[in-house]
C-alpha cells in the first residue's frame, strides 16, 4: 500500500498526515499550492505551485495524472475535494470512500451516515481507493521536519471557463471545514450587521471560523457558506460555540463531532446543551461582547 494525499494548501498537511498514520502505509504528500517545509511524515512532498486551485474537472485530470503507483488517494473532506475527488475516483477507476472517520484495514473504513446518527462500515472491493476524510476523527500528527521534495508539473484542462468564486462574505477567515474554532450563531442575531458583529467579531477574536444555522441563513442574516447542518456544511473542530443555536437535530448533524462545543443560549432547556461540554444560560448579546472583552490583547 501506498496513499498519495492531497493537499490544497499548506494548513492541510498535518490534519492529512493524521489519516496516513491511521493507515498505517507509507504515504507522498501532493501540495496544489503554497509551500512548506514539514512533510508531518510524508516519504515525498510533491509541489504543484499552483497559483489558484483549478475547476473540479481539471483539477482531477491533474491529480490522477500523478496518481499512478498509489493504492490510496485521499483528500481533506471539505466542499471543494468533495466535488474533485469523485472525479478522480472515476479516473481512477477507484472504488470511493467519503467522509472516512476511522480506518479498520486497508480496504475498510467507518463513516457517518443518516445525518450522523448511524456509523457505517464500507468495504471498497476495487484494487484502488478514493477517500475524503474527516481529518479531525483522527489524532494530531507528530512534526517530522523538512520532507524530501519534487516539484511536479499539473496539466488541468477543463472545460469551465469560471475558476473559482471565493466567498465575499469569507474576509480571509478560515475555511469553515478546516478551521480549528468556529464560532456560530442562530436566529436571534437580527440582522447581517449584527451577525457580523458578534459572530464574526468572536470568531476573529479566536482566529475561527464562522457558522450559522439555517434559520439564520434563510432570514439572510448570515451567508450561504456559512450554514452547518444536514444541508450545510459539516464541521467537527477543537472548539464550536454555538451562540443562540437552538441545537436541532439538523443542526447537531453538522457540528456534533466538535471536540469541544460551548452552547450559549437564554434557555437551559434548549437541546444544544445535551451535546455541550460547557454551557451558559445567558443573553448572547451579553455574552458575547464580554468574552470579546476578555480576548482583547
Ligand atoms: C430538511 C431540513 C434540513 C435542515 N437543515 C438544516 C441545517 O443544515 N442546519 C441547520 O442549522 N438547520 C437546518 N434545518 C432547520 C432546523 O430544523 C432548525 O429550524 C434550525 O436549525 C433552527 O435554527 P436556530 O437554532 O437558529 O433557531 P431557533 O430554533 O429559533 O432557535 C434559536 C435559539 O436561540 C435562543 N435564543 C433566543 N434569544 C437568545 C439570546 N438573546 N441569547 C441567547 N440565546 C437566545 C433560543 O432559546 C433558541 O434556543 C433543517 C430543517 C429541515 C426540515
Amino acid at each position: 500500500m501506498k496513499a498519495l494525499l492531497i493537499a490544497f494548501d499548506p494548513s492541510e498537511l498535518e490534519p492529512l498526515a493524521r489519516f496516513g498514520a491511521a493507515l498505517g502505509a507509507p504515504f507522498d504528500v501532493l501540495l496544489l499550492t503554497g509551500s512548506a517545509d514539514d512533510g508531518y511524515g510524508a516519504s515525498e512532498m510533491l509541489l504543484a505551485g499552483l497559483a489558484t486551485v483549478p475547476p473540479a474537472d481539471g483539477l482531477a485530470k491533474g491529480i490522477a495524472s500523478v496518481a499512478e503507483g498509489y493504492t490510496h488517494v485521499a483528500a481533506a473532506a471539505s466542499m471543494r475535494s468533495k466535488d474533485v475527488m469523485p472525479r478522480v475516483a472515476v479516473l481512477l477507476d477507484a472504488g470511493m470512500v467519503t467522509d472516512a472517520i476511522a480506518v479498520l484495514d486497508g480496504k475498510t473504513f467507518q463513516r457517518p451516515i443518516v445525518a450522523g446518527s448511524v456509523i457505517a462500515t464500507v468495504t471498497v472491493e476495487t484494487e484502488r481507493v478514493a477517500l475524503t476524510v474527516r481529518t479531525s476523527a483522527f489524532d494530531p500528527a507528530t512534526p517530522t521536519g523538512s520532507a524530501n521534495k519534487r516539484s511536479v508539473a499539473l496539466y488541468c484542462p477543463t472545460a469551465v471557463a469560471r475558476t473559482s468564486a471565493e466567498s465575499q462574505a469569507s474576509g480571509g477567515r478560515p475555511d469553515l471545514t478546516q478551521a480549528k474554532v468556529v464560532v456560530s450563531g442562530g436566529r436571534p442575531l437580527k440582522d447581517a450587521g449584527t451577525f457580523e458583529k458578534l459572530i464574526g467579531g468572536l470568531a476573529d477574536a479566536l482566529g475561527g471560523g464562522v457558522g450559522a444555522t439555517r434559520a439564520a441563513v434563510d432570514s439572510g442574516i448570515a451567508p450561504n457558506e456559512a450554514q452547518v447542518g444536514q444541508t450545510g456544511k459539516i464541521v467537527a473542530p477543537e472548539l464550536y460555540i454555538a451562540a443562540g443555536v437552538s441545537g436541532s437535530t439538523q443542526h447537531l448533524a453538522g457540528m456534533k463531532d466538535s471536540k469541544c462545543i460551548v452552547a450559549i443560549n437564554t434557555d437551559g432547556d434548549a437541546p444544544i446543551f445535551e451535546v455541550a461540554d460547557f454551557g451558559l444560560v445567558e443573553d448572547l448579546y451579553t455574552a458575547i461582547p464580554a468574552l470579546m472583552e476578555r480576548l482583547r490583547p
